[in-house]
């Protein structure tokens, strides 16, 4: 399945329940509502959820992190249970290659939470597919887990790349990369809009 099928519906009987992370830990700045990162939306009552509900804004509609989204995130892994925030971002003005379409997992409250079995099985296994960048971050900042530095450099710069060999496999994973991104962006927005009634 191609990476533009394959994170765009939702997992059947799969909810937010009691989980509000995104509503805590998300950046937004959307014109109907704007929050820091870090920092609990004021429309969220603890334990009863978004006071707001029936018209939140339609970024909130919207949004869904890849626990909702992929149905191989392990069940148990959902956000405000395992400590980590699994998201797929998809970026029109990126500032890094590496930006422009990628996962992210972000480490809630401490970044041991990457290490739980599950979460990096789950990391892993997104490394292992090779499809997209995969990040990781905590406490305001990210690192980039793959590619490595190694072949990120060489697909950065195929002129300083430590060998041939090397600066072929940067130059496939480019292609690659960027065939990808204008059907992602598409699709990106196709289901934002699919999934916002407001
Ligand atoms: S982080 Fe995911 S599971 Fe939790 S409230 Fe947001 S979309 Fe729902
Ligand atoms: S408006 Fe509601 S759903 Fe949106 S971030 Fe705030 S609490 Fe969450």
């Amino acid at each position: 399945m191609s990476v533009s099928d394959r994170f765009f519906s939702l997992v059947p009987d799969r909810q937010c329940g009691s989980c509000m992370v995104c509503c805590e830990y998300l950046y937004i700045n959307s014109p109907s509502l704007k929050k820091p990162a870090d920092v609990l939306c004021g429309n969220c009552v603890s334990n009863q959820g978004c006071r707001i509900y029936d018209t939140r804004p339609s970024v909130c509609r919207s949004w869904h992190c890849l626990w909702r989204r992929d149905a191989t995130i392990p069940a148990e892994l959902r956000p405000d249970k395992s400590g980590v925030l699994f998201s797929l971002s998809v970026c029109d003005e990126p500032r890094y290659l590496f930006e422009n379409a990628y996962i992210v997992c972000m480490a809630l409250k401490t970044p041991a939470a990457f290490d739980a079995p599950l979460v990096a099985a789950t990391l892993a296994r997104y490394i292992g597919e090779a499809m997209l960048p995969v990040w990781l971050s905590h406490a305001g900042g990210k690192t980039l887990a793959w590619p490595d530095d190694k072949l990120a450099n060489a697909i950065l710069s195929p002129v300083a790349a430590q060998s041939d060999q090397l600066a072929d496999e940067g130059k496939i994973w480019l292609e690659r990369y960027e065939a990808m991104l204008e059907p992602l962006q598409a699709k990106n927005a196709r289901f934002h809009h699919h999934h916002s009634p407001n």
